[in-house]
């Protein structure tokens, strides 16, 4: 049964920058039981106050991922000053957590990462098989190798990494769908079925293709047709940061700066890393690429408070537009 709403805010103007945002509410009660890692609570960031909306980032790049030159200490730094409550780092294939960071929660992830010149169904001319999962709040202690692939099906290659995800006590994020178009909707309704509990709707790295092309949907359009399959599947946005305090740098090389504070999640909780990743695995989060919502809630209803600016749509089963309201400033 699907008792979703759907936000989807679209065409936002903010500084000049169209931002889309998604927003999901879920009630949900208990259905994925507590499968927390103790381990988490170990790293508290002094008196973790009431519950409210904490900022946080579910995929950034450290010196420990080979194709970022930033520690992962100065990693956290940076995200602390943009405002952030916690992050989860999600290195190449490499665990890195830290302690807190000037208050901000820097917590143990990996980018399982699995590229592989072919698949099945086989990669689009010119692409490759880029099959990431990210496995979020994973207990260090309990890192695991993949198991043998069984084949080179593409719901296989995810899957083993779903599993490694679950075994390490983590929740498995699908990374960009589009990203050398790794996975279609049918393929994100059999991985949520495997345990993936996430998929980044907008992952804000430069080149993982979110809008689709003349043959590909949308993430967004993905992310809909998994829902309405009946996937469980929460959306994020989400940085996949590579650069940080060289990003100038790196530009007047005449490269591409993957720069962070770009997509990101809001939470509903308290500063804990255990009830945070709780609170993510209830679907009590929304995602954006800009827009911070005084405030949304569920009970029974649906609320969404003052601070939006533009067209709001909430859409609901198969797409359809549930409501149109409008929001002042
Ligand atoms: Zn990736
Ligand atoms: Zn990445």
């Amino acid at each position: 049964m699907r008792r979703a709403l759907r936000l989807a805010i679209a065409a936002f103007f903010i500084a000049g920058v169209i931002a889309y945002a998604w927003v999901r509410v879920q009630k949900l009660k208990g259905t994925f039981g507590n499968s927390a890692t103790p381990m988490l609570n170990a790293q508290l960031s002094g008196d973790p106050g009431a519950v409210r909306w904490l900022k946080g980032q579910l995929h950034v790049h450290s010196a420990n991922s080979g194709d970022s030159k930033t520690a992962p200490e100065q990693v956290a730094k940076w995200y602390a000053q943009h405002g952030y409550d916690f992050i989860v780092f999600t290195d190449h294939n490499h665990i890195t957590s830290l302690p807190p960071v000037d208050g901000m929660l820097a917590l143990p992830g990996v980018e399982i990462t699995q590229n592989l010149d072919t698949c099945e169904p086989p990669p689009p001319q010119g692409m490759q098989c880029l099959l990431h999962v990210n496995a979020l709040f994973v207990d260090p202690s309990r890192e695991v190798e993949l198991k043998p692939l069984k084949s080179a099906a593409r719901e296989d290659v995810y899957g083993r990494a779903i599993d490694a995800a679950k075994e390490m006590g983590g929740i498995a994020q699908v990374n960009h769908p589009n990203f050398h178009y790794g996975a279609d909707a049918a393929l994100l309704v059999k991985l949520a079925a495997r345990g993936a509990r996430l998929v980044e709707i907008a992952n804000e790295a430069v080149d993982s293709n979110n809008e689709g092309d003349a043959s590909h949907p949308s993430t967004e359009a993905l992310w809909d047709a998994a829902l309405d399959a009946g996937a469980r599947l929460y959306g994020t946005a989400t940085d996949d940061a590579h650069h940080y305090y060289d990003a100038d740098e790196v530009r007047a090389k005449g490269e591409t700066a993957f720069t962070g504070d770009r997509g990101f999640v809001m939470v509903h909780a308290r500063k804990t890393p255990q009830d945070i990743r709780e609170a993510i695995e209830r679907g009590e989060f929304y995602a954006s690429t800009g827009l911070v919502l005084s405030g949304a809630g569920h009970d029974g209803g649906y609320t969404v408070e003052r601070g939006m600016l533009g067209r709001t749509t909430i859409t609901g089963p198969e797409g359809r537009a549930w409501t149109q309201p409008r929001f002042s400033p």
